[in-house]
């Protein structure tokens, strides 16, 4: 039994895909993975998630703008965020950080984003999910200043151990990527091999990102197994042994039961 703790299921193109999201969800399941959270990147899809996770019941969201994401538009309040975070199925606030490595020009942007969002997950008791790229001490120094209780998590982590240590003393989980299975990501490897099992999560961050042997293709959360396959390696225990660690993991850190 796997989980996906981070993918984009309203972002599939379903055009040509056989069954549609149904489709998805059962050849995911066919693979063993059992729960899904389906991370919001905009106030639009943070609402219609919330239809997804009430059609599914093995389906999660979250409430949260992306730091790359609609910078033509204002800062989401904490107000907004709060609000939708009240819906059934939503576990988490996020994805929210910061990325200077596309967009440096939107620094202020995403830190006032940001700054609201942990503020959400401090009024909500929700975790964050943290989306973090070539930013950091602001991140850690931003984390430190706004302490969450319920933590949260690194996702698609591809930064240092350093930091990887820093986000962990705060009671941070991280998440790996198909990224760890990219032939050229040995020092990602070596990060994964120092963090702790207990702080330990995979995920596709589907539709982007296909692991090995995938890539090309649009990411499903069924490919899961390729990342989780790989982390095992790395960490020198079996895909079951993996797979159960970091499923506990998923329902300890969002609070969700399990199956
Ligand atoms: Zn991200
Ligand atoms: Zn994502």
């Amino acid at each position: 039994m796997l989980v996906d703790s981070h993918c984009h299921l309203d972002h599939l193109d379903l055009t040509d895909r056989e069954g549609g999201l149904d489709g998805v969800i059962a050849d995911a399941l066919a693979q063993g993975i059992t729960q899904f959270l389906s991370v919001a990147v905009d106030l639009s899809s943070s609402a219609s998630l919330v239809d997804l996770t009430a059609k599914y019941s093995n389906i999660y969201s979250s409430v949260g703008v992306h730091p790359l994401q609609k910078i033509d538009q204002p800062v989401p309040s904490v107000q907004q965020l709060v609000d939708l975070a009240q819906a059934q199925g939503v576990v988490a606030i996020g994805e929210t950080g910061l990325d200077n490595f596309y967009s440096a020009d939107t620094h202020k942007w995403q830190r006032e984003s940001f700054i609201n969002h942990l503020q959400a997950s401090q009024s909500t008791g929700k975790p964050i999910i943290i989306h973090t790229r070539d930013a950091r001490e602001e991140t850690i120094e931003l984390l430190r200043q706004y302490p969450l209780e319920a933590g949260g998590v690194m996702h698609c982590f591809t930064e240092t151990w350093e930091m990887a240590e820093a986000a962990i003393e705060l009671g941070f989980y991280i998440s790996f990527s198909g990224i760890v299975t990219f032939k050229s990501a040995d020092d990602l490897r070596e990060v994964v091999r120092r963090v702790p099992l207990d702080r330990l999560l995979v995920e596709t961050d589907s539709p982007w990102l296909a692991p090995v042997p995938h890539r090309g293709k649009q990411n499903e959360p069924q490919y899961v197994r390729e990342v989780a396959e790989c982390v095992a390696d790395l960490k020198d225990i079996t895909i079951e042994k993996l797979a159960e660690i970091t499923t506990q993991n998923f329902h300890r850190l969002f609070r969700i039961p399990a199956v």
